[in-house]
């Protein structure tokens, strides 16, 4: 933001300012931004700064001075929306991403600032050629199946799927991943989440202890993964083998069609398609329509 001291253009700036500042409060209203926050405070302390800039003649000196706190309390906003982001709290304004369009996530830390626990290599290596060839694949994937679509050609849906599943399971993994290590972590959890761990699991030690005895026991390559099941209502500790089997973790299904044979058979024999074809005369959209409304109100940040 450039301050100028000729009145006409101080004038624009400062309806400009006064604009971007009920855009943010308007961010924090759809965000649920609670009142106590301190950042309502701060965005009512700039209002009314500009306001007294509009009203008043003042002297360059007085000028300058409100330029300066002006400044100061633009760069508080900043840090406290970017901060926001960081954590991926703050969502809801941004875009879907595009068919073919993720995008490798900044790692929130220096690649060396988790040693001496994981060494700079590996960080270096794991974030810019591994996360970066999954964001790639899944990328590629997605086009190829749009492509499919509209060329109404389906004969590579298989291994395209596959991919789908690999790539895009890599990258969300991973984006969750990096944001699950901070330098000077560990301890334990606190509130809901130590509630619910003491709850299921007996007590935070013997939820550390399983989660450990998963990660060693994964077969090959994988994951242990921490999730919350919104059916059960609980907590619960997965493993995942090379971390897709045609799955992609960090989605809610929201349409699902058995095609194991038990599910058939009895009728169709061996004419699956047929089976696929006429389950459509029974689908419950309504159905199908809250999941979606209720999965959609859980937002990560895009990337
Ligand atoms: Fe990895």
């Amino acid at each position: 933001m450039e301050l100028t001291h000729k009145m006409s253009s101080y004038n624009e700036y400062v309806r400009d300012v006064l604009i971007w500042n009920q855009e943010l409060k308007n961010l924090l209203e759809a965000e649920n931004v609670q009142k106590e926050e301190s950042v309502w405070r701060r965005l009512d302390k700039f209002a009314n700064l500009m306001e007294n800039v509009q009203r008043k003649q003042l002297n360059t000196e007085e000028l300058i001075r409100i330029q300066h706190e002006a400044e100061e309390l633009h760069e508080e906003m900043e840090n406290y929306f970017t901060r926001r982001q960081q954590i991926g709290t703050i969502f809801t304004k941004e875009p879907s991403v595009g068919i073919g369009k993720h995008q490798l996530p900044p790692l929130p830390y220096a690649y060396d600032s988790l040693e001496p626990y994981i060494e700079k290599e590996i960080m270096e290596l794991h974030h810019k050629k591994h996360h970066q060839a999954y964001v790639d694949g899944l990328n590629k994937a997605e086009i190829q199946l749009e492509k499919a679509r509209k060329d109404n050609n389906f004969a590579l849906v298989k291994h395209w799927s596959r991919e789908l599943a690999f790539h895009g399971s890599g990258h969300y993994l991973h984006t969750i991943f990096w944001n699950n290590m901070i330098p000077n972590g560990g301890g334990k959890p606190r509130g809901a989440l130590m509630e619910e761990i003491k709850s299921y699991f007996g007590s935070f030690e013997s939820f550390k202890k399983h989660f450990s005895e998963a990660a060693k026991a994964v077969e090959g390559v994988g994951w242990a993964i921490l999730v919350w099941s919104p059916r059960a209502r609980h907590l619960e500790i997965l493993q995942s083998e090379r971390h897709m089997l045609l799955t992609q973790w960090d989605t809610i299904p929201l349409l699902v069609l058995d095609v194991w044979e038990h599910a058939y058979y009895l009728q169709y024999k061996n004419n699956k398609g047929q089976y696929v074809d006429n389950w459509w005369n029974i689908v419950n959209w309504k159905d199908v329509e809250n999941r979606f409304l209720k999965a959609s109100e859980l937002k990560w940040r895009p990337f």
